[in-house]
């Protein structure tokens, strides 16, 4: 592979450190542009440091003057604010990583898009609220949009591009995430603790959160409509509780084709990292005699809600889908602080749902608008009848 330029948004988190372990792993192969955070100067400075990076960002603008004194004497230039992650992904890497959690990775993603370089998406919440229109940004740009999502990545891996009507449909696997055996009384009393626990993967807290609701597997099957362009009634899930086997795509024929590999996100990184050639990673082989045994069970309806709801949201399209993700990141923030139950989650979604339609968003102002007027529905809501 020749030297490619990246950019990595959301540096400092569980996508974005795999993403660096990888990129420090090859220093001839990669030279980094600019490495993105929200708040956490810390780790985004020594990111900076390590990887030699032209541009650190923070979102919050609150933290600038930390960043520059963090950076001083290093050459790094910094910045800060939603302008300036803008300007960031404008800045044409040959290869950006868009792991900034929920919506704020929009509008960085979009502009990363714009330079129809290759965007690498681990944040589903922006495809799932502006999906028509990063395709169609994707597509105007003659940008490359790869999925780092690990079902999305295996469905990618097992697609037979030139025949896609030969496709059946695509089956997502769960892990079912560490309640798949709770029953409905026990959901009630889940704390944040519990719920950042996942069996299988490491990741942040939010999608912990998600996975443990199965919203996380609501959100897939919007990206995975996007992603692949399959109606709904062709988009199955299959909880699967060893993640062992990511994904699969069955064809017409009867085949059915799966990617399977030991969970850790730094395979589908590495995936898209090196496409379309594959990389060396430090992931541990897969030892299926280890595993033992691989099962399988249909999700629970009555259990996991979520799940519906997003299929409800993807169906009716327009905006639904960012009022059910804006609702949902809310949702999940109140119950990380304590404010509402685990099983509110999916009920403030379904009762924003209810209450909030808007016309379909034509631009990436109009979703932001439908985004933040949702989130202020939610927040009155969890006030007024779930705190
Ligand atoms: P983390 O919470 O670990 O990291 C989130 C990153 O985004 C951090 O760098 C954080 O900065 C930054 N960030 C948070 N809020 C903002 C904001 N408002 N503006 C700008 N930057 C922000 O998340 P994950 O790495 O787990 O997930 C990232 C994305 O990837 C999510 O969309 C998730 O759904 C998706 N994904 C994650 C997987 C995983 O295994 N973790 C698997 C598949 C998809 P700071 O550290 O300063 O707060």
């Amino acid at each position: 592979m020749s030297r490619r330029t990246i950019s990595v948004f959301g540096a400092t988190g569980s996508i974005g450190e795999s993403t660096l372990d990888l990129v420090r792993r090859n220093p001839d192969q990669f030279e980094v542009l600019a490495l993105t955070a929200h708040s956490n100067v810390h780790a985004l400075a020594q990111a900076a440091r390590a990887t030699q990076a032209k541009r650190a960002v923070i979102a919050d603008e609150a933290h600038l003057t930390d960043l520059k004194a963090a950076l001083a004497g290093t050459g790094v230039e910094v910045a800060a604010g939603r302008e300036a992650l803008v300007e960031a992904a404008s800045l044409g890497a040959d290869w950006t990583m868009a792991a900034i959690v929920g919506c704020a990775g929009l509008a960085p993603a979009m502009a990363a898009l714009k330079t129809g370089k290759t965007l690498a998406l681990a944040n589903k919440e922006s495809l799932v609220s502006a999906g028509d229109l990063m395709m169609s940004a994707a597509k105007t740009a003659g940008a490359t949009l790869l999925t780092v999502d690990s079902e999305h990545n295996a469905i990618f891996q097992c697609m037979d591009a030139t025949a896609p009507k030969a496709v059946r449909r695509i089956i997502l696997t769960a892990s079912g995430g560490p309640f798949r055996e709770f029953g409905a009384n026990a959901m009630a009393t889940v704390t944040p603790d519990m719920a950042v626990k996942h069996p299988n993967w490491d990741m942040g807290a939010k999608i912990s959160v998600d996975s443990a609701t199965m919203m996380n597997k609501g959100l897939e099957v919007i990206e995975a409509h996007h992603l692949f362009g399959l109606p709904s009634d062709r988009i199955d899930v299959l909880v699967h509780p060893q993640s062992v086997i990511h994904s699969m795509v069955e064809y017409v024929d009867g085949s059915v084709l799966a990617q399977l590999g030991t969970p850790d996100m730094r395979t589908p990184i590495a995936h898209a990292l090196a496409w379309p050639e594959r990389m060396e990673t430090p992931v541990a082989s897969l030892n299926l005699a280890q595993v033992g045994r691989l099962d399988f069970e249909e999700p629970d309806p009555v259990r996991f809600p979520a799940l519906r709801l997003a299929r409800v949201a993807m169906e009716a399209g327009g905006a639904a889908p960012a009022i059910l993700n804006a609702a949902n990141e809310i949702a999940v923030a109140a119950f990380l602080d304590r404010r509402v139950g685990f099983t509110a989650i999916a009920a403030i979604v379904e009762r924003v749902m209810e209450r909030y339609e808007a016309a379909p968003p034509a631009s990436i102002e109009e979703v932001l608008a439908v985004d933040s007027e949702a989130r202020r529905i939610s927040a009155a809501l969890i006030e007024s009848e779930f705190a």
